[in-house]
């Protein structure tokens, strides 16, 4: 007979999703109210200003998405983007190609700007793309690249579309809480972001904001937004001001409470003090992992801390290793995307994951693994290289 289903306790160190704060695990056990209860929606209104802040932005129109990040990615382009549009799309991992699959079903043209994978996009190609197409009318890009662990230089990207009266639409998925990102004074024009990262909240919520000038580009559109669902004219009036709400969708009342007590840990922590943790680990799980000889897929100066991409040695079996590490460890590390697949892994800090604890058992399970299949160079001074960054 079929039971109810008790899932294992895992350490989520892959791309996402991340471990949940237990705390968060009860903000959403918590009773189902009316998602038009004046109480749920005073709860609403605290969700907009928390995700103000973790933006760091003044946008009126900040708002979680209630679906996962790809429909925060897919709310960008159809409600900015019509027929006939050009969009210049850089890519340097997977989900610049999903940018430009969302473009081209909006029946606008992309213009790609391709950089190799594993490195940050780079802004003098942006410039020079929009020299070229003097018609492109927005620029999208991915901050954090899940899939390599790349970080691109946000403000100098926006600064060079700008420049050209582009306006910018950035994936902010991954980076959102993790290392540093300021919606405001970096001037980013529309935003999207997902739940199941640094905010290490339960997948299946996508923030948003929108400055005043893509707002006014959505009012002033000559077409209706394809997408019913995702049409923000419509859910604005569900999310709006304090003005009477209108029924658009049952909003996903539980999950709003755990994106709520997820952004209230972030600012109870503080943000810079949030991103200031993700880069602490983030050196001492690099300092363990080089002892164990693996290598970084990107250069020092362009890599996140919350996404670490490493080649996996020669002669290594990837889905061995990391089948190893979930049935010994209950540990949870992420395979190649894309041309990576079977190349690197990619280890996770991400929000309540990030921690000294996890980092530990991540090196020494990695290197108790790799020594059981005999792998030549798993050095033993693993745990003293690895604290030695601890300061310890
Ligand atoms: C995870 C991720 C997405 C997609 O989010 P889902 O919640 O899986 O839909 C988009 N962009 C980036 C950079 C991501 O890491």
């Amino acid at each position: 007979m079929t039971a109810s289903f008790y899932p294992p306790q895992r350490t989520l160190m892959g791309p996402g999703p991340s471990d949940v704060s237990p705390r968060v695990l009860s903000a959403m056990a918590r009773p189902t109210i009316g998602h038009l209860d004046p109480l749920f929606v005073a709860m609403m209104d605290e969700v907009k200003q928390l995700l103000q802040y973790a933006f760091q932005t003044k946008n009126t129109l900040t708002i979680p998405v209630s679906a996962p990040g790809s429909a925060g990615m897919e709310t960008c382009f159809v409600n900015l983007i019509e027929a006939g549009d050009t969009v210049i799309v850089c890519q340097n991992g997977v989900f610049g190609l999903r940018m430009q699959e969302n473009v081209e079903r909006c029946g606008a043209k992309a213009v790609l700007v391709q950089d190799e994978w594993g490195r940050a996009c780079d802004p003098q190609k942006l410039e020079d793309a929009l020299k070229a197409n003097p018609d492109a009318r927005f620029v999208a890009f991915v901050h954090a690249e899940t899939s390599t662990g790349a970080s691109t230089d946000v403000k100098a990207m926006c600064e060079v579309a700008h420049r050209y009266d582009c306006l910018t639409i950035v994936d902010a998925v991954t980076s959102l809480g993790g290392s540093p990102l300021d919606v405001d004074d970096w001037d980013v024009d529309a935003v999207y972001s997902g739940t199941q990262k640094c905010l290490s909240c339960t997948p299946g919520l996508s923030p948003i904001s929108f400055n005043e000038v893509a707002l006014d580009v959505i009012k002033h559109r000559k077409t209706k937004v394809q997408s019913w669902f995702l049409d923000l004219n419509l859910v604005m009036a569900y999310w709006g001001e304090g003005a009477k709400r209108a029924y658009h969708h049952t909003a996903p009342v539980n999950a709003l409470y755990a994106l709520h007590e997820s952004l209230l840990i972030l600012k109870e922590e503080g943000l810079e003090q949030a991103w200031a943790r993700h880069q602490t680990h983030h050196q001492a799980l690099k300092a363990g992992l080089e002892s164990l000889g693996l290598n970084f897929v990107v250069p020092e100066s362009e890599r996140l801390p919350q996404l670490n991409a490493v080649r996996i040695p020669d002669g290594v079996n990837d889905a061995q290793v990391r089948a190893m590490l979930l049935q010994d460890y209950q540990l949870e590390i992420g395979a190649g995307l894309g041309v990576m697949a079977g190349k690197v892994w990619r280890i996770g800090l991400m929000g309540y994951a990030c921690r000294k604890d996890n980092v530990l058992t991540c090196v020494l399970a990695l290197s108790e693994v790799l020594g059981r299949l005999h792998i030549p160079f798993a050095h033993k001074d693993v745990m003293a290289a690895t604290l030695a960054a601890y300061g310890e």
